[in-house]
């Protein structure tokens, strides 16, 4: 089981402090709306578009109830703002058309379920990569792009 990290500074914490395509998935992590020290991991498999959202401790999202949750666009809105639609749309074999101007746009052109997983990787790819940043004060205001350590670059 892993331990749920405080954050260091939850205020500046932004929404979605994690996300990544990686593993043949959209995932990440999205803070909780109400409560600082809860968070959830969210994915969705490219191809199967199966998506999945609970807490850290893989407790089942009640958000999820037949279509994505506010978490799942959430994570779909800050991959968009980071890695751009064309690579998210490839990634995730979605077929975006003209293009699609939010998360829950993108989420809407996925024909995926819910199907469970486990949320334990994702969170501990996301405590690791935890361990590599230095948050700065303003890390509010960090571009998304800034939270990544550079590939293979250690410290
Ligand atoms: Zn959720």
């Amino acid at each position: 089981m892993l331990a749920v990290v405080p954050p260091a500074r939850p205020r500046k914490l932004t929404k979605v402090p994690f996300v990544e395509l990686a593993d043949g998935r959209l995932q990440g992590v999205v803070s909780s709306g109400s409560d600082v020290e809860r968070v959830y991991v969210s994915s969705v498999a490219a191809g199967t578009h199966a998506y999945q959202c609970s807490t850290n401790n893989n407790r089942p999202c009640g958000g999820l109830r037949g279509h994505p949750c506010k978490h799942l666009q959430a994570l779909a809105d800050e991959a968009l703002l980071q890695y751009g639609v064309d690579r998210v749309a490839r990634y995730l074999r979605v077929d975006v058309g003209d293009g699609v101007s939010g998360g829950s746009e993108l989420l809407a052109r996925l024909n995926g379920q819910p199907e469970p997983a486990s949320a334990a990787v994702v969170f501990s790819r996301f405590l690791r990569h935890l361990s590599y940043l230095e948050l700065p004060g303003a890390a509010a205001t960090l571009p998304e792009l800034h939270w990544f350590p550079a590939t293979g670059a250690g410290r």
